[in-house]
């Protein structure tokens, strides 16, 4: 029988006062190779080590995140000082990726006595349970669990057992096995012992139980509501999310809770190219290899499309109240994907956009707000936008043509085409084929695509590009018209 007042104390285990451990029925001395290093140790000590691990070896420690150079110094810094982080920002931008990204400085495993609802560490058990087993048995099983990521959703009805779980000191006064559900079941907060809670948006947590958080955050143990202190020593990081586009007025998170954490700001990608890194990373074909490749300029143009409806600078995005994250970067591009195979192609061309730039209403739709006033013009806004980042990277692409020779590629491209009823009319597909024909173009298609499946792409864009910048070239369904002007040809 064990001492209730047993369970209130701290337990250290040395070689001097340790059972006998046995994993997988086998006697082993966990001091030493290849166990060592699994336990023993918090968290943030595994954390603290990591760091200055790739500090010292110049490389970044959270390779899963894009760009974010400020916000990783920080969180770096904080993890350092075992504080609590607080993530801030719109949903979409990572927050929930930074965390898990901050796991993995994590060890993969852990030994932990087995059979343990929270993985308590051989050598400083925290249930009452594994107290008892390490104080009083001749021999303590162990296991290996994996790395302990625990995602704590924010619910509003959140109950003091969902979150902390049941415990009952007066159960085990009444001689209760210290195993039975009504002595213990642990909550999400618990089962994050020895590695990551992730309170995903914290805010939406009842103000009792952030109340109850104080004082885990602070000293890693919980008061219950009752008035009793749970015995458990909790050795965990807690990171937490908070959307504050999700409230109005005043935090929904507590001052003292606030207090206790360090907050970081997760904003939208800084640069475009940060963008298309994420959407390509994160894209639902990525490790597929039968797919429709997107040319450079497409991504651009898709990034574009969700950058602008977030700018301020933007003319359109002046009437969007809930702006677009990057998931809406991630969905088109595999959007279009989708569209194209569907389709059978190889490489994606502007058709992938789909009539009326439906495609891209698809990703954007759900994933953008208007005001009020212009509810009803939502589609036509996603059309201006579309239209906005293809001229932009058009501009892009037509800067690139030599000026001296450009009447010389406009009179190739002439002549890729045929004439009918006072136009000339360019098919794409046809004019591809014939490419070496056309010196100077085709070298322009080789600065544009290196690699043969994406001419056909770069040819559209190209024209295209000289189309909307010139005006002298018009796309009409999959190909494109030039007006047939036999003077105008001559004064070439
Ligand atoms: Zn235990």
């Amino acid at each position: 029988m064990m001492d209730v007042e047993e369970i209130f104390e701290e337990i250290m285990i040395t070689p001097s006062n340790a059972p006998v451990y046995l994993l997988h029925g086998e006697e082993v001395n966990i001091w030493d190779e290849p166990f060592e290093y699994y336990h023993s140790r918090s968290p943030t000590e595994y954390i603290r080590e990591k760091i200055l691990e790739f500090e010292k070896s110049g490389k970044d420690p959270f390779p899963d995140i894009v760009g974010k150079e400020k916000e990783k110094e920080m969180v770096k810094t904080a993890l350092m000082s075992g504080s609590s982080i607080l993530f801030k920002g719109k949903r979409g931008y990572g927050k929930t990726t930074f965390s898990k990204a901050i796991a993995k400085l994590l060890p993969d495993k852990l030994l932990a006595i087995k059979g343990c609802k929270i993985h308590d560490d051989p050598t400083r058990p925290t249930c009452f349970s594994c107290k008892k087993k390490v104080l009083h048995e001749r021999e303590v099983e162990l296991e290996w669990v994996p790395r302990v990521w625990v995602r704590i959703p924010g619910d509003p009805m959140m109950t003091t057992r969902q979150l902390i779980g049941g415990i009952s000191i007066q159960k085990i006064r009444e001689g209760y096995d210290l195993d039975h559900p009504e002595v213990f079941v642990p909550g999400r907060a618990l089962k994050a012992n020895r590695g990551i809670g992730y309170y995903d948006e914290l805010g939406a947590i009842p103000t009792a139980l952030q109340t109850l958080l104080h004082e885990l955050f602070e000293e890693g143990q919980i008061t219950t509501p009752e008035g009793d202190v749970v015995p458990f020593h909790l050795n965990s990081i807690e990171i937490a999310s908070t959307n504050p586009a999700n409230y109005r007025g005043t935090s929904p998170i507590k001052e003292p809770l606030l207090d206790r954490m360090e907050q970081i700001e997760i904003g939208p990608p800084e640069s475009l190219e940060e963008e298309i890194e994420i959407g390509l990373r994160n894209s639902h074909y990525r490790k597929m290899e039968e797919v429709a490749k997107i040319p450079v300029w497409h991504m651009k143009i898709l990034a574009r499309i969700v950058r602008y409806a977030r700018s301020k600078r933007c003319h359109i995005a002046s009437k969007i109240t809930s702006e677009p994250s990057c998931r809406a970067t991630i969905k088109l591009y595999d959007h279009v994907i989708s569209y194209a195979i569907r389709n059978g192609k190889s490489v994606i061309t502007l058709e992938d956009y789909g009539n009326n730039y439906d495609v891209v209403k698809l990703a954007l739709g759900g994933r953008l707000e208007v005001t009020y006033e212009v509810e009803t013009e939502k589609e036509k806004i996603i059309e201006k936008l579309v239209e906005e980042a293809i001229n932009r990277t058009c501009a892009d692409i037509y800067a690139t043509i030599p000026r001296e020779e450009f009447n010389f590629i406009l009179k190739e491209i002439l002549s890729m085409g045929y004439k009918m009823n006072g136009t000339i009319k360019i098919e794409l597909r046809e004019a591809v084929e014939r490419l070496p024909e056309f010196k100077k173009v085709n070298e322009l298609i080789q600065t544009l695509a290196e690699d043969k499946w994406m001419r056909l792409s770069a040819l559209e864009i190209l024209l295209e590009s000289i189309g909307r910048c010139t005006g002298l070239i018009r796309r009409e369904y999959n190909h494109y018209v030039v007006e047939y002007d036999e003077t105008r040809l001559q004064a070439m």
